[in-house]
C-alpha cells in the first residue's frame, strides 16, 4: 500500500455505505500488539499475522469475524434505538425534556452570535385536563399529536420544540435580534390553535398560554431560564389563558403596548381614523411649488401619531396592504381635485411599503385609481426605500418595470444614510433620488457638503433627479441651490400639513 497504511483504508472504509455489512479481517508483518488493537478500534474484527496465516485458520477468522459483526451491529442498533427513546418523546416524536434541556445548555454555552437573543418559551394548554376526563386518553393523546403537529408549522424547521410531558410544550428560539420576533412566532402559533380540533367526530376548542424568558435580558443560566419561563406561563394563564407573558415586566409592557396598537390599528380604516398630511416640494432654482409628499398620520385616542410609531406593527400584521391602498386612493383623489382649481399641475408623491410591492394586485389597483381620479401617471411618484430593493426578486424588478411603463416615477427615497448602493441605482428603474434629512441637516459639516456634493454629482451624471430633504434654514438651501439640486422639502418651506391648509395657503 504505497499511498495510506491499512488503518487509513480501514477507516475510509467503515465511512463508506458499505459499512453496515462487511466484516473486516486484517494482516500484517507487524507483531506490534498495540497495531493489532488500533486495527481492531478502527472497525476491524480480527488481525492476524500474515505468517500464521494458513487456509483453515483464515477460515475460522472469517466465520468469526463474521459472527462477531453481527453481534456489534445488534448492539449499535439498540443503541440508537435507546438514545431515541432517551431523547424523543414516543407521543408526539418531538425531543422529550432531557435532550431538551441539553439542547438548552447547549445553545447557552455556544454563546448566541451579534448580541443575539435567545428566547426560551413554555407553551402550556389550556384546561386539557378537561379533554382527558371527558373525552377518554386517546383523544387527549391525539390532540396533543395535531397540537404538536400545528405548533410545528408555525416555526422554521430549525428551533428545538419539544415536550416537556403532558400538555406542556417548549420552545428555545434563537437568534433573535428584538423581542419582537418572539411576538410575532408565539402570537402566530396561538392563532393556529383558534381553529378547532376535529378528533374522532368531536370537535375541540383548544387555547393555549406562553411563558417567555429571555436570555441574556433575564438570566444567563438555563435552570433559571426554565423558572422564568415557568412563572410567566402561569401568569398568563392567571390572565385568562390564551395569552402571550413576558417573564420581564418591562418586557410584558412593551408586548403590550404593540399588541394593543395591533388590535386598534385594525379597526382604524374603518374608523376613519387616518388622515394624510402633505409637504410641500419646490423647484429650488425658481422657488416654485411642484407637488407634494402624501404622509400618514393616525388618529390614535386624540393624538396623531407618526408612522415610526405604527407602520412597523401594520407591516408585520399585513394591514399595511389596507392603509397603503388608502393612502394611494387618498392622494390621487386629493392631487386630483387641486389639480382642477390649479393651473398648474402639481405632483404628488406617495411612499410604499416593501410588503405592499409583494402584493400581486396592487398595480391593477394603482392603474384603476390613476383611471378614476383622472390622474396623468407622470405626476405619481412612488418612493420606496433601499430596504425594499434589498428584498427585492424578479416579481419586484417586474412590479417597478410595469409601474413604469404605466409612466409613473419611482424614487428612492432616504439616500444617503444607510446601504446607499450603487447598483441600486443601476439596477433599477430610479428617475429621483431623495437625499436624506440627515445630511442636509448637517450640510454645514465640511465633511457632510463633500459627501453631499460627491453624491449630486454622481446623480447627475447618470441623469437621475435630486429631492433634498430638510431643508431646514436658508444656507442649507443655498447649498442646495448651488449643487443644482431639482427639488426640496423640508421646515425652512413648510413642514407637512393637512389638506385644509395646504387649500388655504398653497392652491
Ligand atoms: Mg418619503
Amino acid at each position: 500500500m504505497p499511498q495510506r497504511d491499512g488503518i487509513e483504508l480501514l477507516l475510509e472504509i467503515r465511512r463508506a455505505p458499505l459499512d453496515n455489512s462487511v466484516a473486516i479481517i486484517m494482516l500484517s508483518n507487524s507483531e506490534e500488539p498495540a497495531l493489532a488493537l488500533e486495527c481492531v478500534r478502527a472497525g476491524a474484527q480480527d488481525f492476524l499475522l500474515k505468517s500464521e496465516v494458513t487456509g483453515p485458520r483464515l477460515e475460522r477468522a472469517i466465520l468469526h469475524s463474521r459472527a462477531r459483526f453481527v453481534l456489534e451491529q445488534k448492539l449499535h442498533n439498540s443503541f440508537q434505538k435507546a438514545k431515541v427513546l432517551a431523547e424523543q418523546d414516543s407521543l408526539t416524536g418531538l425531543a422529550n425534556r432531557y435532550s431538551f434541556e441539553e439542547a438548552l445548555s447547549a445553545s447557552i454555552t455556544q454563546k448566541p452570535r451579534d448580541n443575539a437573543k435567545l428566547a426560551l418559551t413554555l407553551l402550556d394548554l389550556d384546561n386539557f385536563k378537561f379533554i382527558n376526563d371527558t373525552h377518554g386518553h386517546d383523544v387527549g393523546d391525539e390532540l396533543l399529536k395535531q397540537v404538536a403537529k400545528r405548533v410545528s408549522n408555525c416555526l422554521r424547521g430549525n428551533e428545538v420544540f419539544a415536550r416537556l410531558g403532558g400538555d406542556e410544550f417548549a420552545i428555545i428560539l434563537s437568534n433573535l435580534h428584538t423581542i419582537d420576533n418572539a411576538t410575532r412566532v408565539t402570537k402566530r402559533i396561538l392563532s393556529s390553535l383558534e381553529v378547532p380540533f376535529i378528533i374522532s367526530g368531536i370537535d375541540i376548542k383548544m387555547s393555549a398560554s406562553i411563558g417567555i424568558a429571555i436570555y441574556p435580558d433575564n438570566s444567563v443560566e438555563a435552570i433559571e431560564l426554565l423558572k422564568f419561563a415557568d412563572i410567566a406561563m402561569y401568569r398568563a394563564k392567571k390572565l385568562g389563558r390564551n395569552q402571550i407573558c413576558y417573564f420581564e415586566e418591562e418586557m410584558q409592557a412593551q408586548f403590550l403596548q404593540r399588541y394593543q396598537t395591533e388590535a386598534y390599528l385594525i379597526g382604524a380604516l374603518t374608523r376613519n381614523e387616518f388622515v394624510l398630511h402633505y409637504q410641500p416640494i419646490y423647484q429650488l432654482s425658481t422657488n416654485k411649488l411642484t407637488g407634494f409628499e402624501a404622509l400618514i398620520r393616525w388618529d390614535y385616542k386624540n393624538t396623531l401619531q407618526y408612522p415610526l410609531s405604527f407602520l412597523e406593527i401594520a407591516e408585520c400584521s399585513g394591514i399595511i396592504n389596507d392603509i397603503g391602498r388608502w393612502v394611494i386612493q387618498q392622494s390621487l383623489y386629493q392631487i386630483s381635485a387641486w389639480n382642477l382649481e390649479n393651473s398648474e399641475q402639481l405632483s404628488i408623491a406617495i411612499n410604499l411599503s416593501p410588503i405592499q410591492i409583494k402584493d400581486k394586485s396592487l398595480l391593477a389597483f394603482i392603474k384603476s385609481m390613476l383611471t378614476q381620479y383622472n390622474v396623468a401617471p407622470h405626476l405619481v411618484e412612488f418612493e420606496l426605500t433601499e430596504t425594499t430593493l434589498l428584498e427585492s426578486n424578479n416579481e419586484t424588478i417586474e412590479f417597478f418595470t410595469s409601474l413604469k411603463q404605466l409612466g409613473c416615477m419611482i424614487s428612492l427615497d432616504d439616500f444617503g444614510i444607510g446601504f446607499s448602493s450603487l447598483s441600486h441605482l443601476h439596477n433599477f428603474p430610479i428617475d429621483t433620488v431623495k437625499i436624506d434629512t440627515a445630511l442636509i441637516l448637517k450640510s454645514h459639516e465640511a465633511n457632510t457638503k463633500r459627501l453631499i456634493t460627491g453624491i449630486c454629482r454622481m446623480l447627475q451624471s447618470i441623469d437621475i433627479a435630486i429631492v433634498a430633504e430638510g431643508i431646514e434654514n436658508e444656507s442649507s438651501l443655498s447649498l442646495c441651490q448651488q449643487l443644482d439640486i431639482d427639488r426640496g422639502q423640508g421646515y425652512f418651506y413648510t413642514k407637512p400639513v393637512d389638506a385644509l391648509t395646504i387649500k388655504s395657503n398653497f392652491i
